[in-house]
């Protein structure tokens, strides 16, 4: 039975800083002549790449559900839904749903989706980045923004500085030997996108959980990537907090600032914020009181 509740939301903002080059294509195919055979997605108001808020949700996703295939066993109690399941993919000649935990078929991948809303709400994967079974829905807790360039760099676009490059990579054909080149286009290394991720607290249990697993999902694509040629060394990123803020139920009829918590975590990187958590959360706890 579907219950739900709302009890205020988590609002988190800062930088991703782009380590290496990024790639994230856009969906165009086409290569114009003498152009880029694999362009990056951008904004076409503005003409300047962008990170869109899916390619990140997804990516902290796929990398927290690895993760959380890798805990089943230990994750049985804390997670009831992942009893439902046993470690791994479904044989790709089976249908979907046979009962390991990546169980729907993507192109020529496995994910893992919940089949209906009262697993999901019992999933760490699920009851976080949401689930569409053919049963029933579970919308997302969480809700990730287009990253846009910050102001600096849009700045430093229109003085004139390229925010991407060409690079040439060349495959080689297995086959033929024959070398094929192609021109990949990437945002320069060092450029920083503007970050929002919003979580919201719908249940008293659960959100601790909800938010360790969220930093959990960041901190690995710290050490993962983003975007496309990730084994070629793309898609570096690095996060870094601006605000980070907590927004009670009532902040949101009333509008009062005592309503905000703000989660002092400074400068620290997300693997910090996970490790003082009890601490940095001690006020949003002592607001939302026991579930
Ligand atoms: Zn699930």
């Amino acid at each position: 039975m579907m219950d739900r509740h709302f009890y205020g939301k988590v609002v988190i903002r800062g930088k991703i800083k782009a380590l290496t080059g990024l790639h994230i294509g856009s969906q165009r195919d086409v290569s114009e002549i003498g152009g880029i055979d694999n362009p990056v997605i951008k904004d076409p108001h503005t003409g300047l790449p962008y990170i869109p808020g899916s390619s990140l949700k997804g990516k902290l996703r796929s990398l927290f559900e690895v993760f959380t295939n890798s805990k089943l066993d230990e994750w049985k109690e804390k997670y009831p839904a992942l009893k439902n399941y046993s470690s791994g993919s479904c044989r790709p000649l089976n249908e979907e749903n046979c009962g390991r935990f990546f169980n729907k078929r993507i192109n020529r991948g496995w994910i893992h989706v919940c089949p209906d809303y009262s697993t999901a709400i019992n999933c760490p994967v699920c009851r976080l980045f949401g689930a569409s079974g053919k049963e029933s829905n579970f919308p997302s807790r969480l809700i990730v923004r287009d990253a846009f360039l910050t102001k600096e760099w849009e700045d430093r676009w229109r003085a004139g500085e390229e925010v991407t490059e060409a690079k040439i990579e060349v495959g080689i054909d297995r086959v033929t030997s024959q070398a094929n080149p192609r021109t990949n286009e990437r945002v320069v290394a060092g450029a920083e996108f503007d970050f929002e991720i919003i979580y919201n607290v719908e249940d008293l249990n659960q959100w601790e959980d909800d938010m360790k697993n969220l930093l959990t999902a960041m901190t690995l694509l710290e050490d993962s990537y983003l975007g496309g040629s990730g084994s070629r060394g793309y898609g570096k990123v690095k996060f870094s907090f601006e605000t980070f803020e907590f927004r009670s139920a009532d902040y949101y009829r009333t509008g009062e600032e005592g309503e905000k918590i703000a989660i002092p975590v400074g400068e620290k990187q997300v693997i910090d914020v996970l490790k003082d958590f009890d601490g940095l959360f001690s006020g949003v706890k002592e607001k939302l009181g026991a579930g």
